[in-house]
């Protein structure tokens, strides 16, 4: 069943206990631009207690903002109750929230005119401030007062920029203006929050033109408690497809050599850092040298074919696909789990205590296998070893 089939019995199901219900959100909006939905949010006049009563299986994940996630038929769905927020005490989180039961108040509260059209299970919509004809315009305009909204809740600069990106769209001039005027309030938002919604924006497909938005702007000083360094994008940006590639590509726009520091600053996961990384160091690695086995083996396929991306991409330069494809089918070994030898073979082998000559031998093996000198062979190895000075490590 589809996911508005799913909604569409949700609905009935809170209309047959006499509350309001609708389709709120973005799955409105993306239904409309007959873009992907990924998820279903509803909005009713049930409280979360009534909620909780009429479906069986319910998680309560955000009760004080009102917000209930039900499942049917095995599919989440986020029921909120309509409500109205109090004032905002730290640009993020109103003082208190009400549950209202107008439909109208509940949409005045949300960001922008495009995220704030409620669709009932027949498609019907209820639009009280023009998203529809926004969404036509291609049009992002905060719902009321631009300076009012931001200030509320400064993570909606962010959101803006992103739905820019993902959406392609042109923010409004004077939600624009403001925007950028309120970005100092950004300082109060948690860096999880704006980073969550950067990585939207990055993976967006007008990403160039919101990131170039965010940095000339000067929106990227005002992130809490980080120094983030002028970057940029050109067009080639988007023939990245990865979100790491891209951060890569990022954090070299940006001077970033070694951009693990300004990464944790923003929290990202480590596993993550990593990767990029690895990307950001083979891409100054390939500029220096050439690409050859000895790369692909130290890097992998698949983070050279990043990489080699990483180089059109900014420097316009590289190889084919192909080719590299090519090179690592004829690479003898593609990994140091392919050689057949390892380290505890190749002690017991040379005779001498492990040490640091271990390590030094393995990646000399390593390298005369990988350029054919000898072969991938335990007896050929032995051979080789036998030439070799081993003298000085047997002290
Ligand atoms: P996505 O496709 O990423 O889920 P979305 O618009 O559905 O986009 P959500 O974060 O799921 O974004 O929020 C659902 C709806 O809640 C939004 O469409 C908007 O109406 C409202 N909303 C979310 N965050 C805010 C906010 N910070 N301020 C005001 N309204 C918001
Ligand atoms: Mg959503």
């Amino acid at each position: 069943m589809s996911l508005f089939n799913i909604g569409k019995e949700v609905i009935q199901v809170l209309k047959k206990n006499n509350h309001k219900a609708y389709f709120v959100g973005g799955c409105v909006r993306d239904y409309l631009l007959n873009r992907k939905v990924n998820d279903i949010d509803i909005a009713t006049s049930a409280t979360p207690d009534e909620i909780i009563e009429i479906f069986p299986r319910t998680v309560p994940i955000g009760l004080k903002h009102g917000t209930v996630l039900i499942l049917h038929n095995d599919i989440g769905i986020e029921i909120t109750t309509f409500r109205s927020e109090g004032n905002y005490s730290d640009n993020r989180h109103p003082s208190n929230v009400e549950f209202i039961k107008s439909l109208e108040k509940d949409l005045s509260r949300r960001d922008f005119t495009i995220n704030a059209i409620a669709m009932d299970e027949i498609f019907n919509i209820t639009d009280p401030f023009n998203g529809h004809n926004d969404l036509i315009n291609k049009t992002i305009r905060t719902v009321g007062n631009p300076d009012e909204r931001f200030s509320e809740d400064a993570l909606r600069i962010m959101r803006a920029l992103r739905f820019m990106s993902q959406l392609d769209f042109t923010i409004e001039y004077k939600t624009f203006n403001s925007l950028v005027k309120n970005s100092y309030l950004l300082k109060n938002i948690a860096i999880e929050r704006i980073v969550s919604e950067f990585e939207k924006l990055i993976l967006g497909e007008n990403a160039v033109e919101s990131l170039n938005a965010f940095f000339e702007n000067n929106i990227h000083t005002h992130l809490p408690n980080i120094v983030l360094n002028n970057c940029k994008a050109t067009k080639k940006f988007t023939k990245l497809n990865t979100l790491e590639e891209r951060w890569a590509y990022l954090m070299i726009s940006g001077n970033y050599e070694t951009p693990k520091e300004v990464l944790k600053l923003l929290k990202l996961p480590n596993n993550k850092i990593k990767q990029i990384e690895i990307l950001t160091s083979g891409f100054y690695k390939i500029i220096n040298h050439n690409l050859n086995e000895k790369f692909i083996y130290e890097y992998g396929l698949n983070n050279t074919l990043s990489i080699n991306k990483l180089n059109f991409a900014i420097n316009n330069t590289g190889v084919s696909d192909e080719f590299i494809n090519k090179m690592y089918e004829c690479m003898p070994i593609k990994s140091r789990n392919d050689l057949c030898i390892d380290g505890h073979s190749l002690v017991d082998t040379v005779g001498i205590k492990k040490g640091i000559w271990v390590k030094e031998l393995l990646e000399e093996i390593e390298l005369l296998v990988l350029n054919g000198t000898i072969e991938n062979d335990m007896h050929e190895i032995q051979e080789w070893i036998k030439t070799c000075k081993l003298q000085q490590y047997k002290n």
